[in-house]
């Protein structure tokens, strides 16, 4: 049998995926019969450490009608203007990847044209400059963007570095008051119908059994419905993303946070720094390949500024994609859809995507095979554009060692390849569909990278260079200004939404 309509949604996980589903269907499904449960196994722990997050997730928090300020200190948030990468391209580099455009068009030139025109006559000219964000992050201040600011140069977006339990402890807060019913339980068995194949019942450990028509699975790495139970299949990209374990550890803070993520290069992956109000949350991404475990976690430790808070944590994991993210009446959300590895923060935005198209393709009146072929569809793009834009941070490096070396001769997925020789040629940008970064964002990383066009486009080369300068020059000064009326990022805080430990010392 294969449910007619939707009376009862299982969730299965408590992690950040089981309780953002657990509050969005709560809110979104409030006008509906609907009941939802949230299943979540009291012996097995959350991965906990999803800290760093993309703008999107203001709009999910606004969306529920949830207090940004609330939040903020409920969850021991930061403010977070983009990643700062240091030593990527090589020792001593250091550039910023933003949430927001370079620069303004001039006369309907758009601005990287106008840029890559004035590098080549002036190879000083840093893109950094262009970009208010990019600005605030190098004096350590915050402001927030004016929902209509005077100017589009001074528009940008902000996202949050937040404790994760924290957050998931809001969420189940919030799902629970709007009736959804918790489960401290562990699926042990998972009963599918004998002809359709759908989930049916899941028997728990305890002895009772819960039956349910859409089932969430947000079970993290193992995927206990879409994998155990349903066979679905995972598509292993550690050839392209051969990072495969994260020792993590948080450790005391005796300064302001900065408002930005530090991602900086080592010998086989990268380190994180992710600083929140009342700890900074630390973590050393690598490769087993090239590293061991116990080299790795001497590394984190010696790179961490702060006192550690406890032992480290290792965490394993593959990058790749489950091959369907819906498969019959099964939907994966968070790490039991798949991990990209955390380097651009795009896992929690997963989450929040994969909701959207669940929403979108609703089976309120049954199961549609073009529906869920559509949202897999989309799902899938998804995850590969996210893939070749993290693999476009290690390909172009000159770092040394085997690591770098091998990430240098792999061979490109053929879209990005596409993108890249589009780049060289003439700095032309494409943006395919389901991209969840802007064209700025791959500018970013292009010349962050150390990728240069050889030409610009014919319109750019025609412009009138003392009217280029003039307009650079402008763009540039105007920005220095705004960043400079900026309060520090630990004084915004402070004035506006402390933490209450923070407000008590
Ligand atoms: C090293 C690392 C760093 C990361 N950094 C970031 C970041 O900065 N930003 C970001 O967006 N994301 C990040 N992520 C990803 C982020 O942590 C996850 O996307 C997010 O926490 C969601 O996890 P989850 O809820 O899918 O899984 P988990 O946190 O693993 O939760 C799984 C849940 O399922 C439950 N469960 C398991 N089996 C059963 C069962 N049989 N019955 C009932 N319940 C069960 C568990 O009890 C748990 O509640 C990072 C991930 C890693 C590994």
């Amino acid at each position: 049998m294969i449910p007619q309509h939707i009376e009862h949604i299982v969730i299965v996980g408590g992690g950040t995926a089981g309780w953002m589903a657990a509050a969005s269907l709560s809110h979104f499904l409030r006008h509906q019969p609907t009941r939802i449960t949230l299943v979540e196994a009291p012996n097995v722990p959350t991965v906990g450490v999803g800290e760093a997050t993309l703008p999107g997730i203001r709009n999910f928090n606004a969306e529920l009608g949830i207090d940004e300020v609330d939040f903020i200190r409920k969850t021991q948030a930061s403010f977070k203007l983009g990643i700062r990468f240091r030593d990527w391209l090589r020792p001593g580099s250091d550039f910023f990847h933003p949430f927001a455009d370079y620069g303004v068009p001039l006369s309907g030139v758009p601005f990287d044209q106008c840029f890559i025109r004035a590098r080549q006559s002036d190879p000083a000219l840093q893109l950094a400059d262009y970009s208010l964000p990019t600005l605030l992050a190098h004096e350590e201040r915050f402001a927030q963007p004016s929902p209509e600011p005077e100017h589009p140069l001074l528009d940008y977006k902000y996202a949050f570095h937040f404790d994760a339990l924290l957050y998931a402890a809001y969420l189940r807060d919030y799902a629970v008051e709007r009736g959804v019913r918790h489960l401290r339980d562990t699926v042990g068995q998972v009963q599918l119908n004998p002809d359709s194949g759908y989930i049916e019942q899941l028997d728990l450990n305890s002895g009772a059994t819960v039956e349910g028509e859409l089932f969430i699975d947000c079970t993290g790495f193992r995927g206990v419905l879409i994998e155990d139970a349903l066979n679905t299949g995972y598509e292993d990209w550690s050839h392209w993303l051969p990072v495969d374990a994260a020792w993590a550890v948080g450790s005391e803070v005796d300064k302001d946070p900065t408002p930005y993520t530090v991602s900086t290069a080592r010998e086989a992956g990268w380190t994180w720094r992710i600083p929140l109000q009342h700890r900074c949350g630390n973590g050393y991404v690598f490769s087993s390949q090239y590293c061991d475990a116990d080299t790795a976690q001497e590394t984190l430790l010696e790179c961490i500024d702060g006192k550690p808070l406890a032992e480290p944590r290792l965490l394993r994991f593959t990058t790749g994609m489950r091959k369907r993210f819906w498969h019959r009446n099964c939907i994966a959300l968070g790490l039991a859809s798949g991990f990209l590895e955390p380097l651009e923060s795009t896992s929690i935005a997963l989450i929040q995507t994969g909701l959207s198209k669940l929403l979108m393709f609703y089976p309120e009146h049954g199961f549609n095979n073009a529906d869920i072929a559509e949202a897999n569809r989309l799902a899938r793009l998804e995850m590969e554009r996210i893939r070749d834009f993290l693999i476009l941070h290690y390909q172009p490096s000159q770092r040394e060692g085997a690591f770098w070396q091998d990430r240098r001769n792999m061979a490109l997925p053929d879209t990005l390849r596409h993108k890249v020789d589009l780049f060289r040629q003439r700095g032309h940008l494409v943006s395919l569909e389901m991209e969840s970064f802007q064209l700025a964002s791959w500018l970013s990383i292009f010349y962050g990278m150390g990728i240069e066009p050889a030409h610009c486009g014919l319109r750019a080369g025609e412009l009138p260079s003392d009217q280029l300068q003039a307009s650079l020059t402008n763009m540039r000064t105007a920005l220095a200004s705004a960043a400079a009326k900026a309060p520090r990022h630990g004084d915004f805080i402070q004035r506006h939404c402390a933490a209450p430990a923070l407000s008590a010392a």
